[in-house]
């Protein structure tokens, strides 16, 4: 669908010469200019959070009704709704939710058991402003060709958001971990970088100590806390503010090269300890959950929230995305802070419904 934004000028003409009967003498021209839409790309088909289908279309009007920008979904060829997910509101089967949030495009896919290489799978990164990663952990190689043209992609000045368990892939792609800064499983490990964090004294830490790379708790609702308050990205957001139900990493790993980290979140020795590892605990850590990386001349948006879609309708994941994505297409955020935004101690839930667009 093409959208089209008008903007009426208004020139006054007036005419000095009789001015006592001149009260309409405006002359009013209607002038109507088109002004290009920022493109978006999201890219999805291959996650282990099975919800993928239906957040990528939240994403979608997400992006849409900031009014910047249009966007597209490149999906898999060979698509793999993954064994991580939890109850879903009105979904009995989650193999559902691609016939629920379908593509329409014509396109013939396979649903697989395993995640598949596609050995055709090149979108035309260069006709987009910012791609938006919604594929997960296990999510097959790119063709060599493919990885190169986004790395140059990239680095001429393109865009990237990365969302949640987008930060799960790749762990052996050198330039990808570059992009994110910090990553979580895919096979990293000590040699993937250190920890990097927050400690109580308000100071960015690195600890390069050998150990597994992120875990996380059980799901709760947790507070953010701002720590790049003039990123344009954060820029009036509260410093502290309540995030909806959603699982919170800790324990990512990466080299964070130009990696500003947005905000953080505590996580807790006990309370973000998983219940399915007797041997690991919390990390009584301030974890980055929200950064902004430098990659060459383009820009990386990463937020490590999401695990659900009732986490993808907290007001301040939805903020924080729409203002990520500009900010990774643009360098720039011209978008008003809602006041829905949650505060310090209550979260705000924008409830989601599938508005199909023909
Ligand atoms: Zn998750």
């Amino acid at each position: 669908m093409k959208f089209i934004q008008t903007i009426f000028f208004l020139l006054l003409a007036f005419t000095f010469t009789n001015c006592k009967n001149k009260t309409k003498a405006e002359v009013i021209e209607e002038t109507t200019v088109e002004i290009p839409k920022l493109k978006a790309l999201i890219l999805d088909g291959e996650n282990n959070h099975g919800i993928w289908p239906k957040t990528t279309f939240m994403m979608k009007s997400y992006l849409e009704e900031t009014g910047l920008f249009e966007v597209d979904i490149n999906r898999k060829a060979f698509t793999w709704i993954g064994p991580h997910y939890n109850e879903i509101e009105g979904v009995d089967d989650i193999n559902k939710l691609l016939e629920m949030y379908p593509l329409n495009d014509g396109v013939e896919r396979t649903a697989v058991e395993e995640t598949k290489k596609d050995l055709n799978f090149s979108p035309d990164f260069n006709k987009y402003d910012v791609v938006i990663s919604n594929l997960g952990w296990k999510s097959s190689h790119w063709p060599d060709t493919t990885k190169t043209n986004f790395e140059n992609y990239m680095k001429n000045g393109g865009g990237l958001v990365i969302v949640h368990a987008a930060n799960n892939a790749w762990g052996d792609w050198d330039e990808f971990n570059k992009m994110i800064g910090l990553g979580a499983w895919g096979d990293r490990d000590v040699n993937s970088g250190p920890y990097i964090f927050y400690n109580d004294k308000g100071e960015v830490e690195q600890d390069p100590s050998e150990g597994i790379c992120a875990s996380h708790g059980a799901q709760y609702e947790f507070q953010l806390q701002t720590r790049a308050v003039d990123h344009p990205i954060m820029k009036g957001l509260p410093e502290f503010w309540m995030h909806t139900k959603d699982e919170m990493y800790d324990r990512m790993r990466g080299h964070g090269e130009n990696m500003t980290i947005l905000a953080t979140a505590y996580s807790d020795i006990e309370k973000n300890a998983p219940p399915w590892m007797k041997d690991v605990s919390g990390t009584g850590r301030h974890e980055p959950l929200l950064m902004a990386i430098d990659y060459g001349k383009g820009k990386v948006f990463h937020s490590a929230l999401g695990h659900m879609d009732y986490s993808f309708e907290c007001a301040g994941f939805i903020t924080t995305f729409q203002r990520g994505a500009e900010w990774a297409a643009t360098g720039n955020v011209t978008q008003e802070i809602p006041k829905d935004f949650p505060s310090a101690d209550s979260t705000s839930v924008r409830k989601w419904a599938y508005k199909p667009v023909n």
